[in-house]
């Protein structure tokens, strides 16, 4: 099911235009073998942002194919990238696309679970404010978004953003009527907390958009602050 009414999900598609040719047909490969990569109108909102931002250096979790990956650095040349993906086949397909598309000096796919790899990075940065990142997109295992976030955030430079994708569930996480199957119900679970926890910090201003399966848009406030309210 769709967050938007059908309607408007269909007018809203019909606004989308890839980056580039061959981003367009590494989609429709994507697709095609069902690979889950960012929705549309989340690509367009996300690619905006990045214009916007101008990010130096970014850091995903969650690579898959490399798709998203990929439309961040054609999007802003400014911008290298970590990504993180804990599947084998994926990094290997990752690998492949990026080198396609001569991005292998600027995307680097990190091998294994995610909260490894975060936990990795933190012991290898030994200046945030040089090394760190000023966006994360958070976009692999929906019921660790909380772990992911807490172990990000040592990682992020001052006023950071972080974006966390399909934060809806496809409106489950907005009521349980649109719960289907009773193994829904973890994930929603752990998605509620995480959106209760994101919104209420002192340290970070959100907001919960209905675009894509709902994109929440995090901004950091002063890192001290951050590292003060985290320790509490
Ligand atoms: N960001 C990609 C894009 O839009 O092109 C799509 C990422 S896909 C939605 C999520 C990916 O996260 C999958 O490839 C999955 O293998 C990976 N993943 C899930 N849990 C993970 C974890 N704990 N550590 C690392 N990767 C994980």
């Amino acid at each position: 099911m769709n967050i938007t009414n059908d309607k408007v999900t269909e007018y809203l598609e019909g606004l989308y235009r890839p980056l580039n040719r061959k981003l367009k047909l590494l989609r429709e490969v994507a697709e095609k073998h069902n690979v889950p990569i960012i929705l549309r109108d989340s690509e367009t909102f996300i690619l905006n942002i990045i214009r916007m931002k101008r990010p130096e250096r970014i850091l995903e979790i969650g690579t898959a194919v490399g798709y998203s990956a990929i439309c961040f650095a054609e999007t802003f040349p400014g911008a290298d990238i970590v990504s993180l993906e804990h599947s084998d086949e994926m990094c290997l397909y990752a690998l492949e696309n990026i080198k396609k598309f001569e991005l292998s000096q600027r995307i680097q796919v990190k091998p294994g679970d995610a909260l490894e790899s975060l936990a990795e990075l933190r012991d290898s940065i030994t200046n945030v404010d040089s090394q760190g990142f000023d966006l994360v997109f958070i976009d692999a295992a929906k019921s660790c978004y909380k772990e992911f976030w807490d172990a990000c955030i040592p990682l992020c430079r001052k006023e950071a953003v972080i974006l966390s994708d399909n934060v809806l569930l496809k409106a489950r996480t907005a009521s349980d009527e649109f719960i289907t199957d009773r193994r829904q119900k973890t994930s929603v679970r752990h998605m509620r907390k995480y959106i209760n926890y994101i919104t209420k910090l002192d340290y970070a201003d959100t907001a919960v958009l209905p675009v894509g399966d709902g994109v929440a848009v995090s901004v950091l406030k002063d890192r001290q602050d951050t590292v003060k309210e985290q320790q509490l």
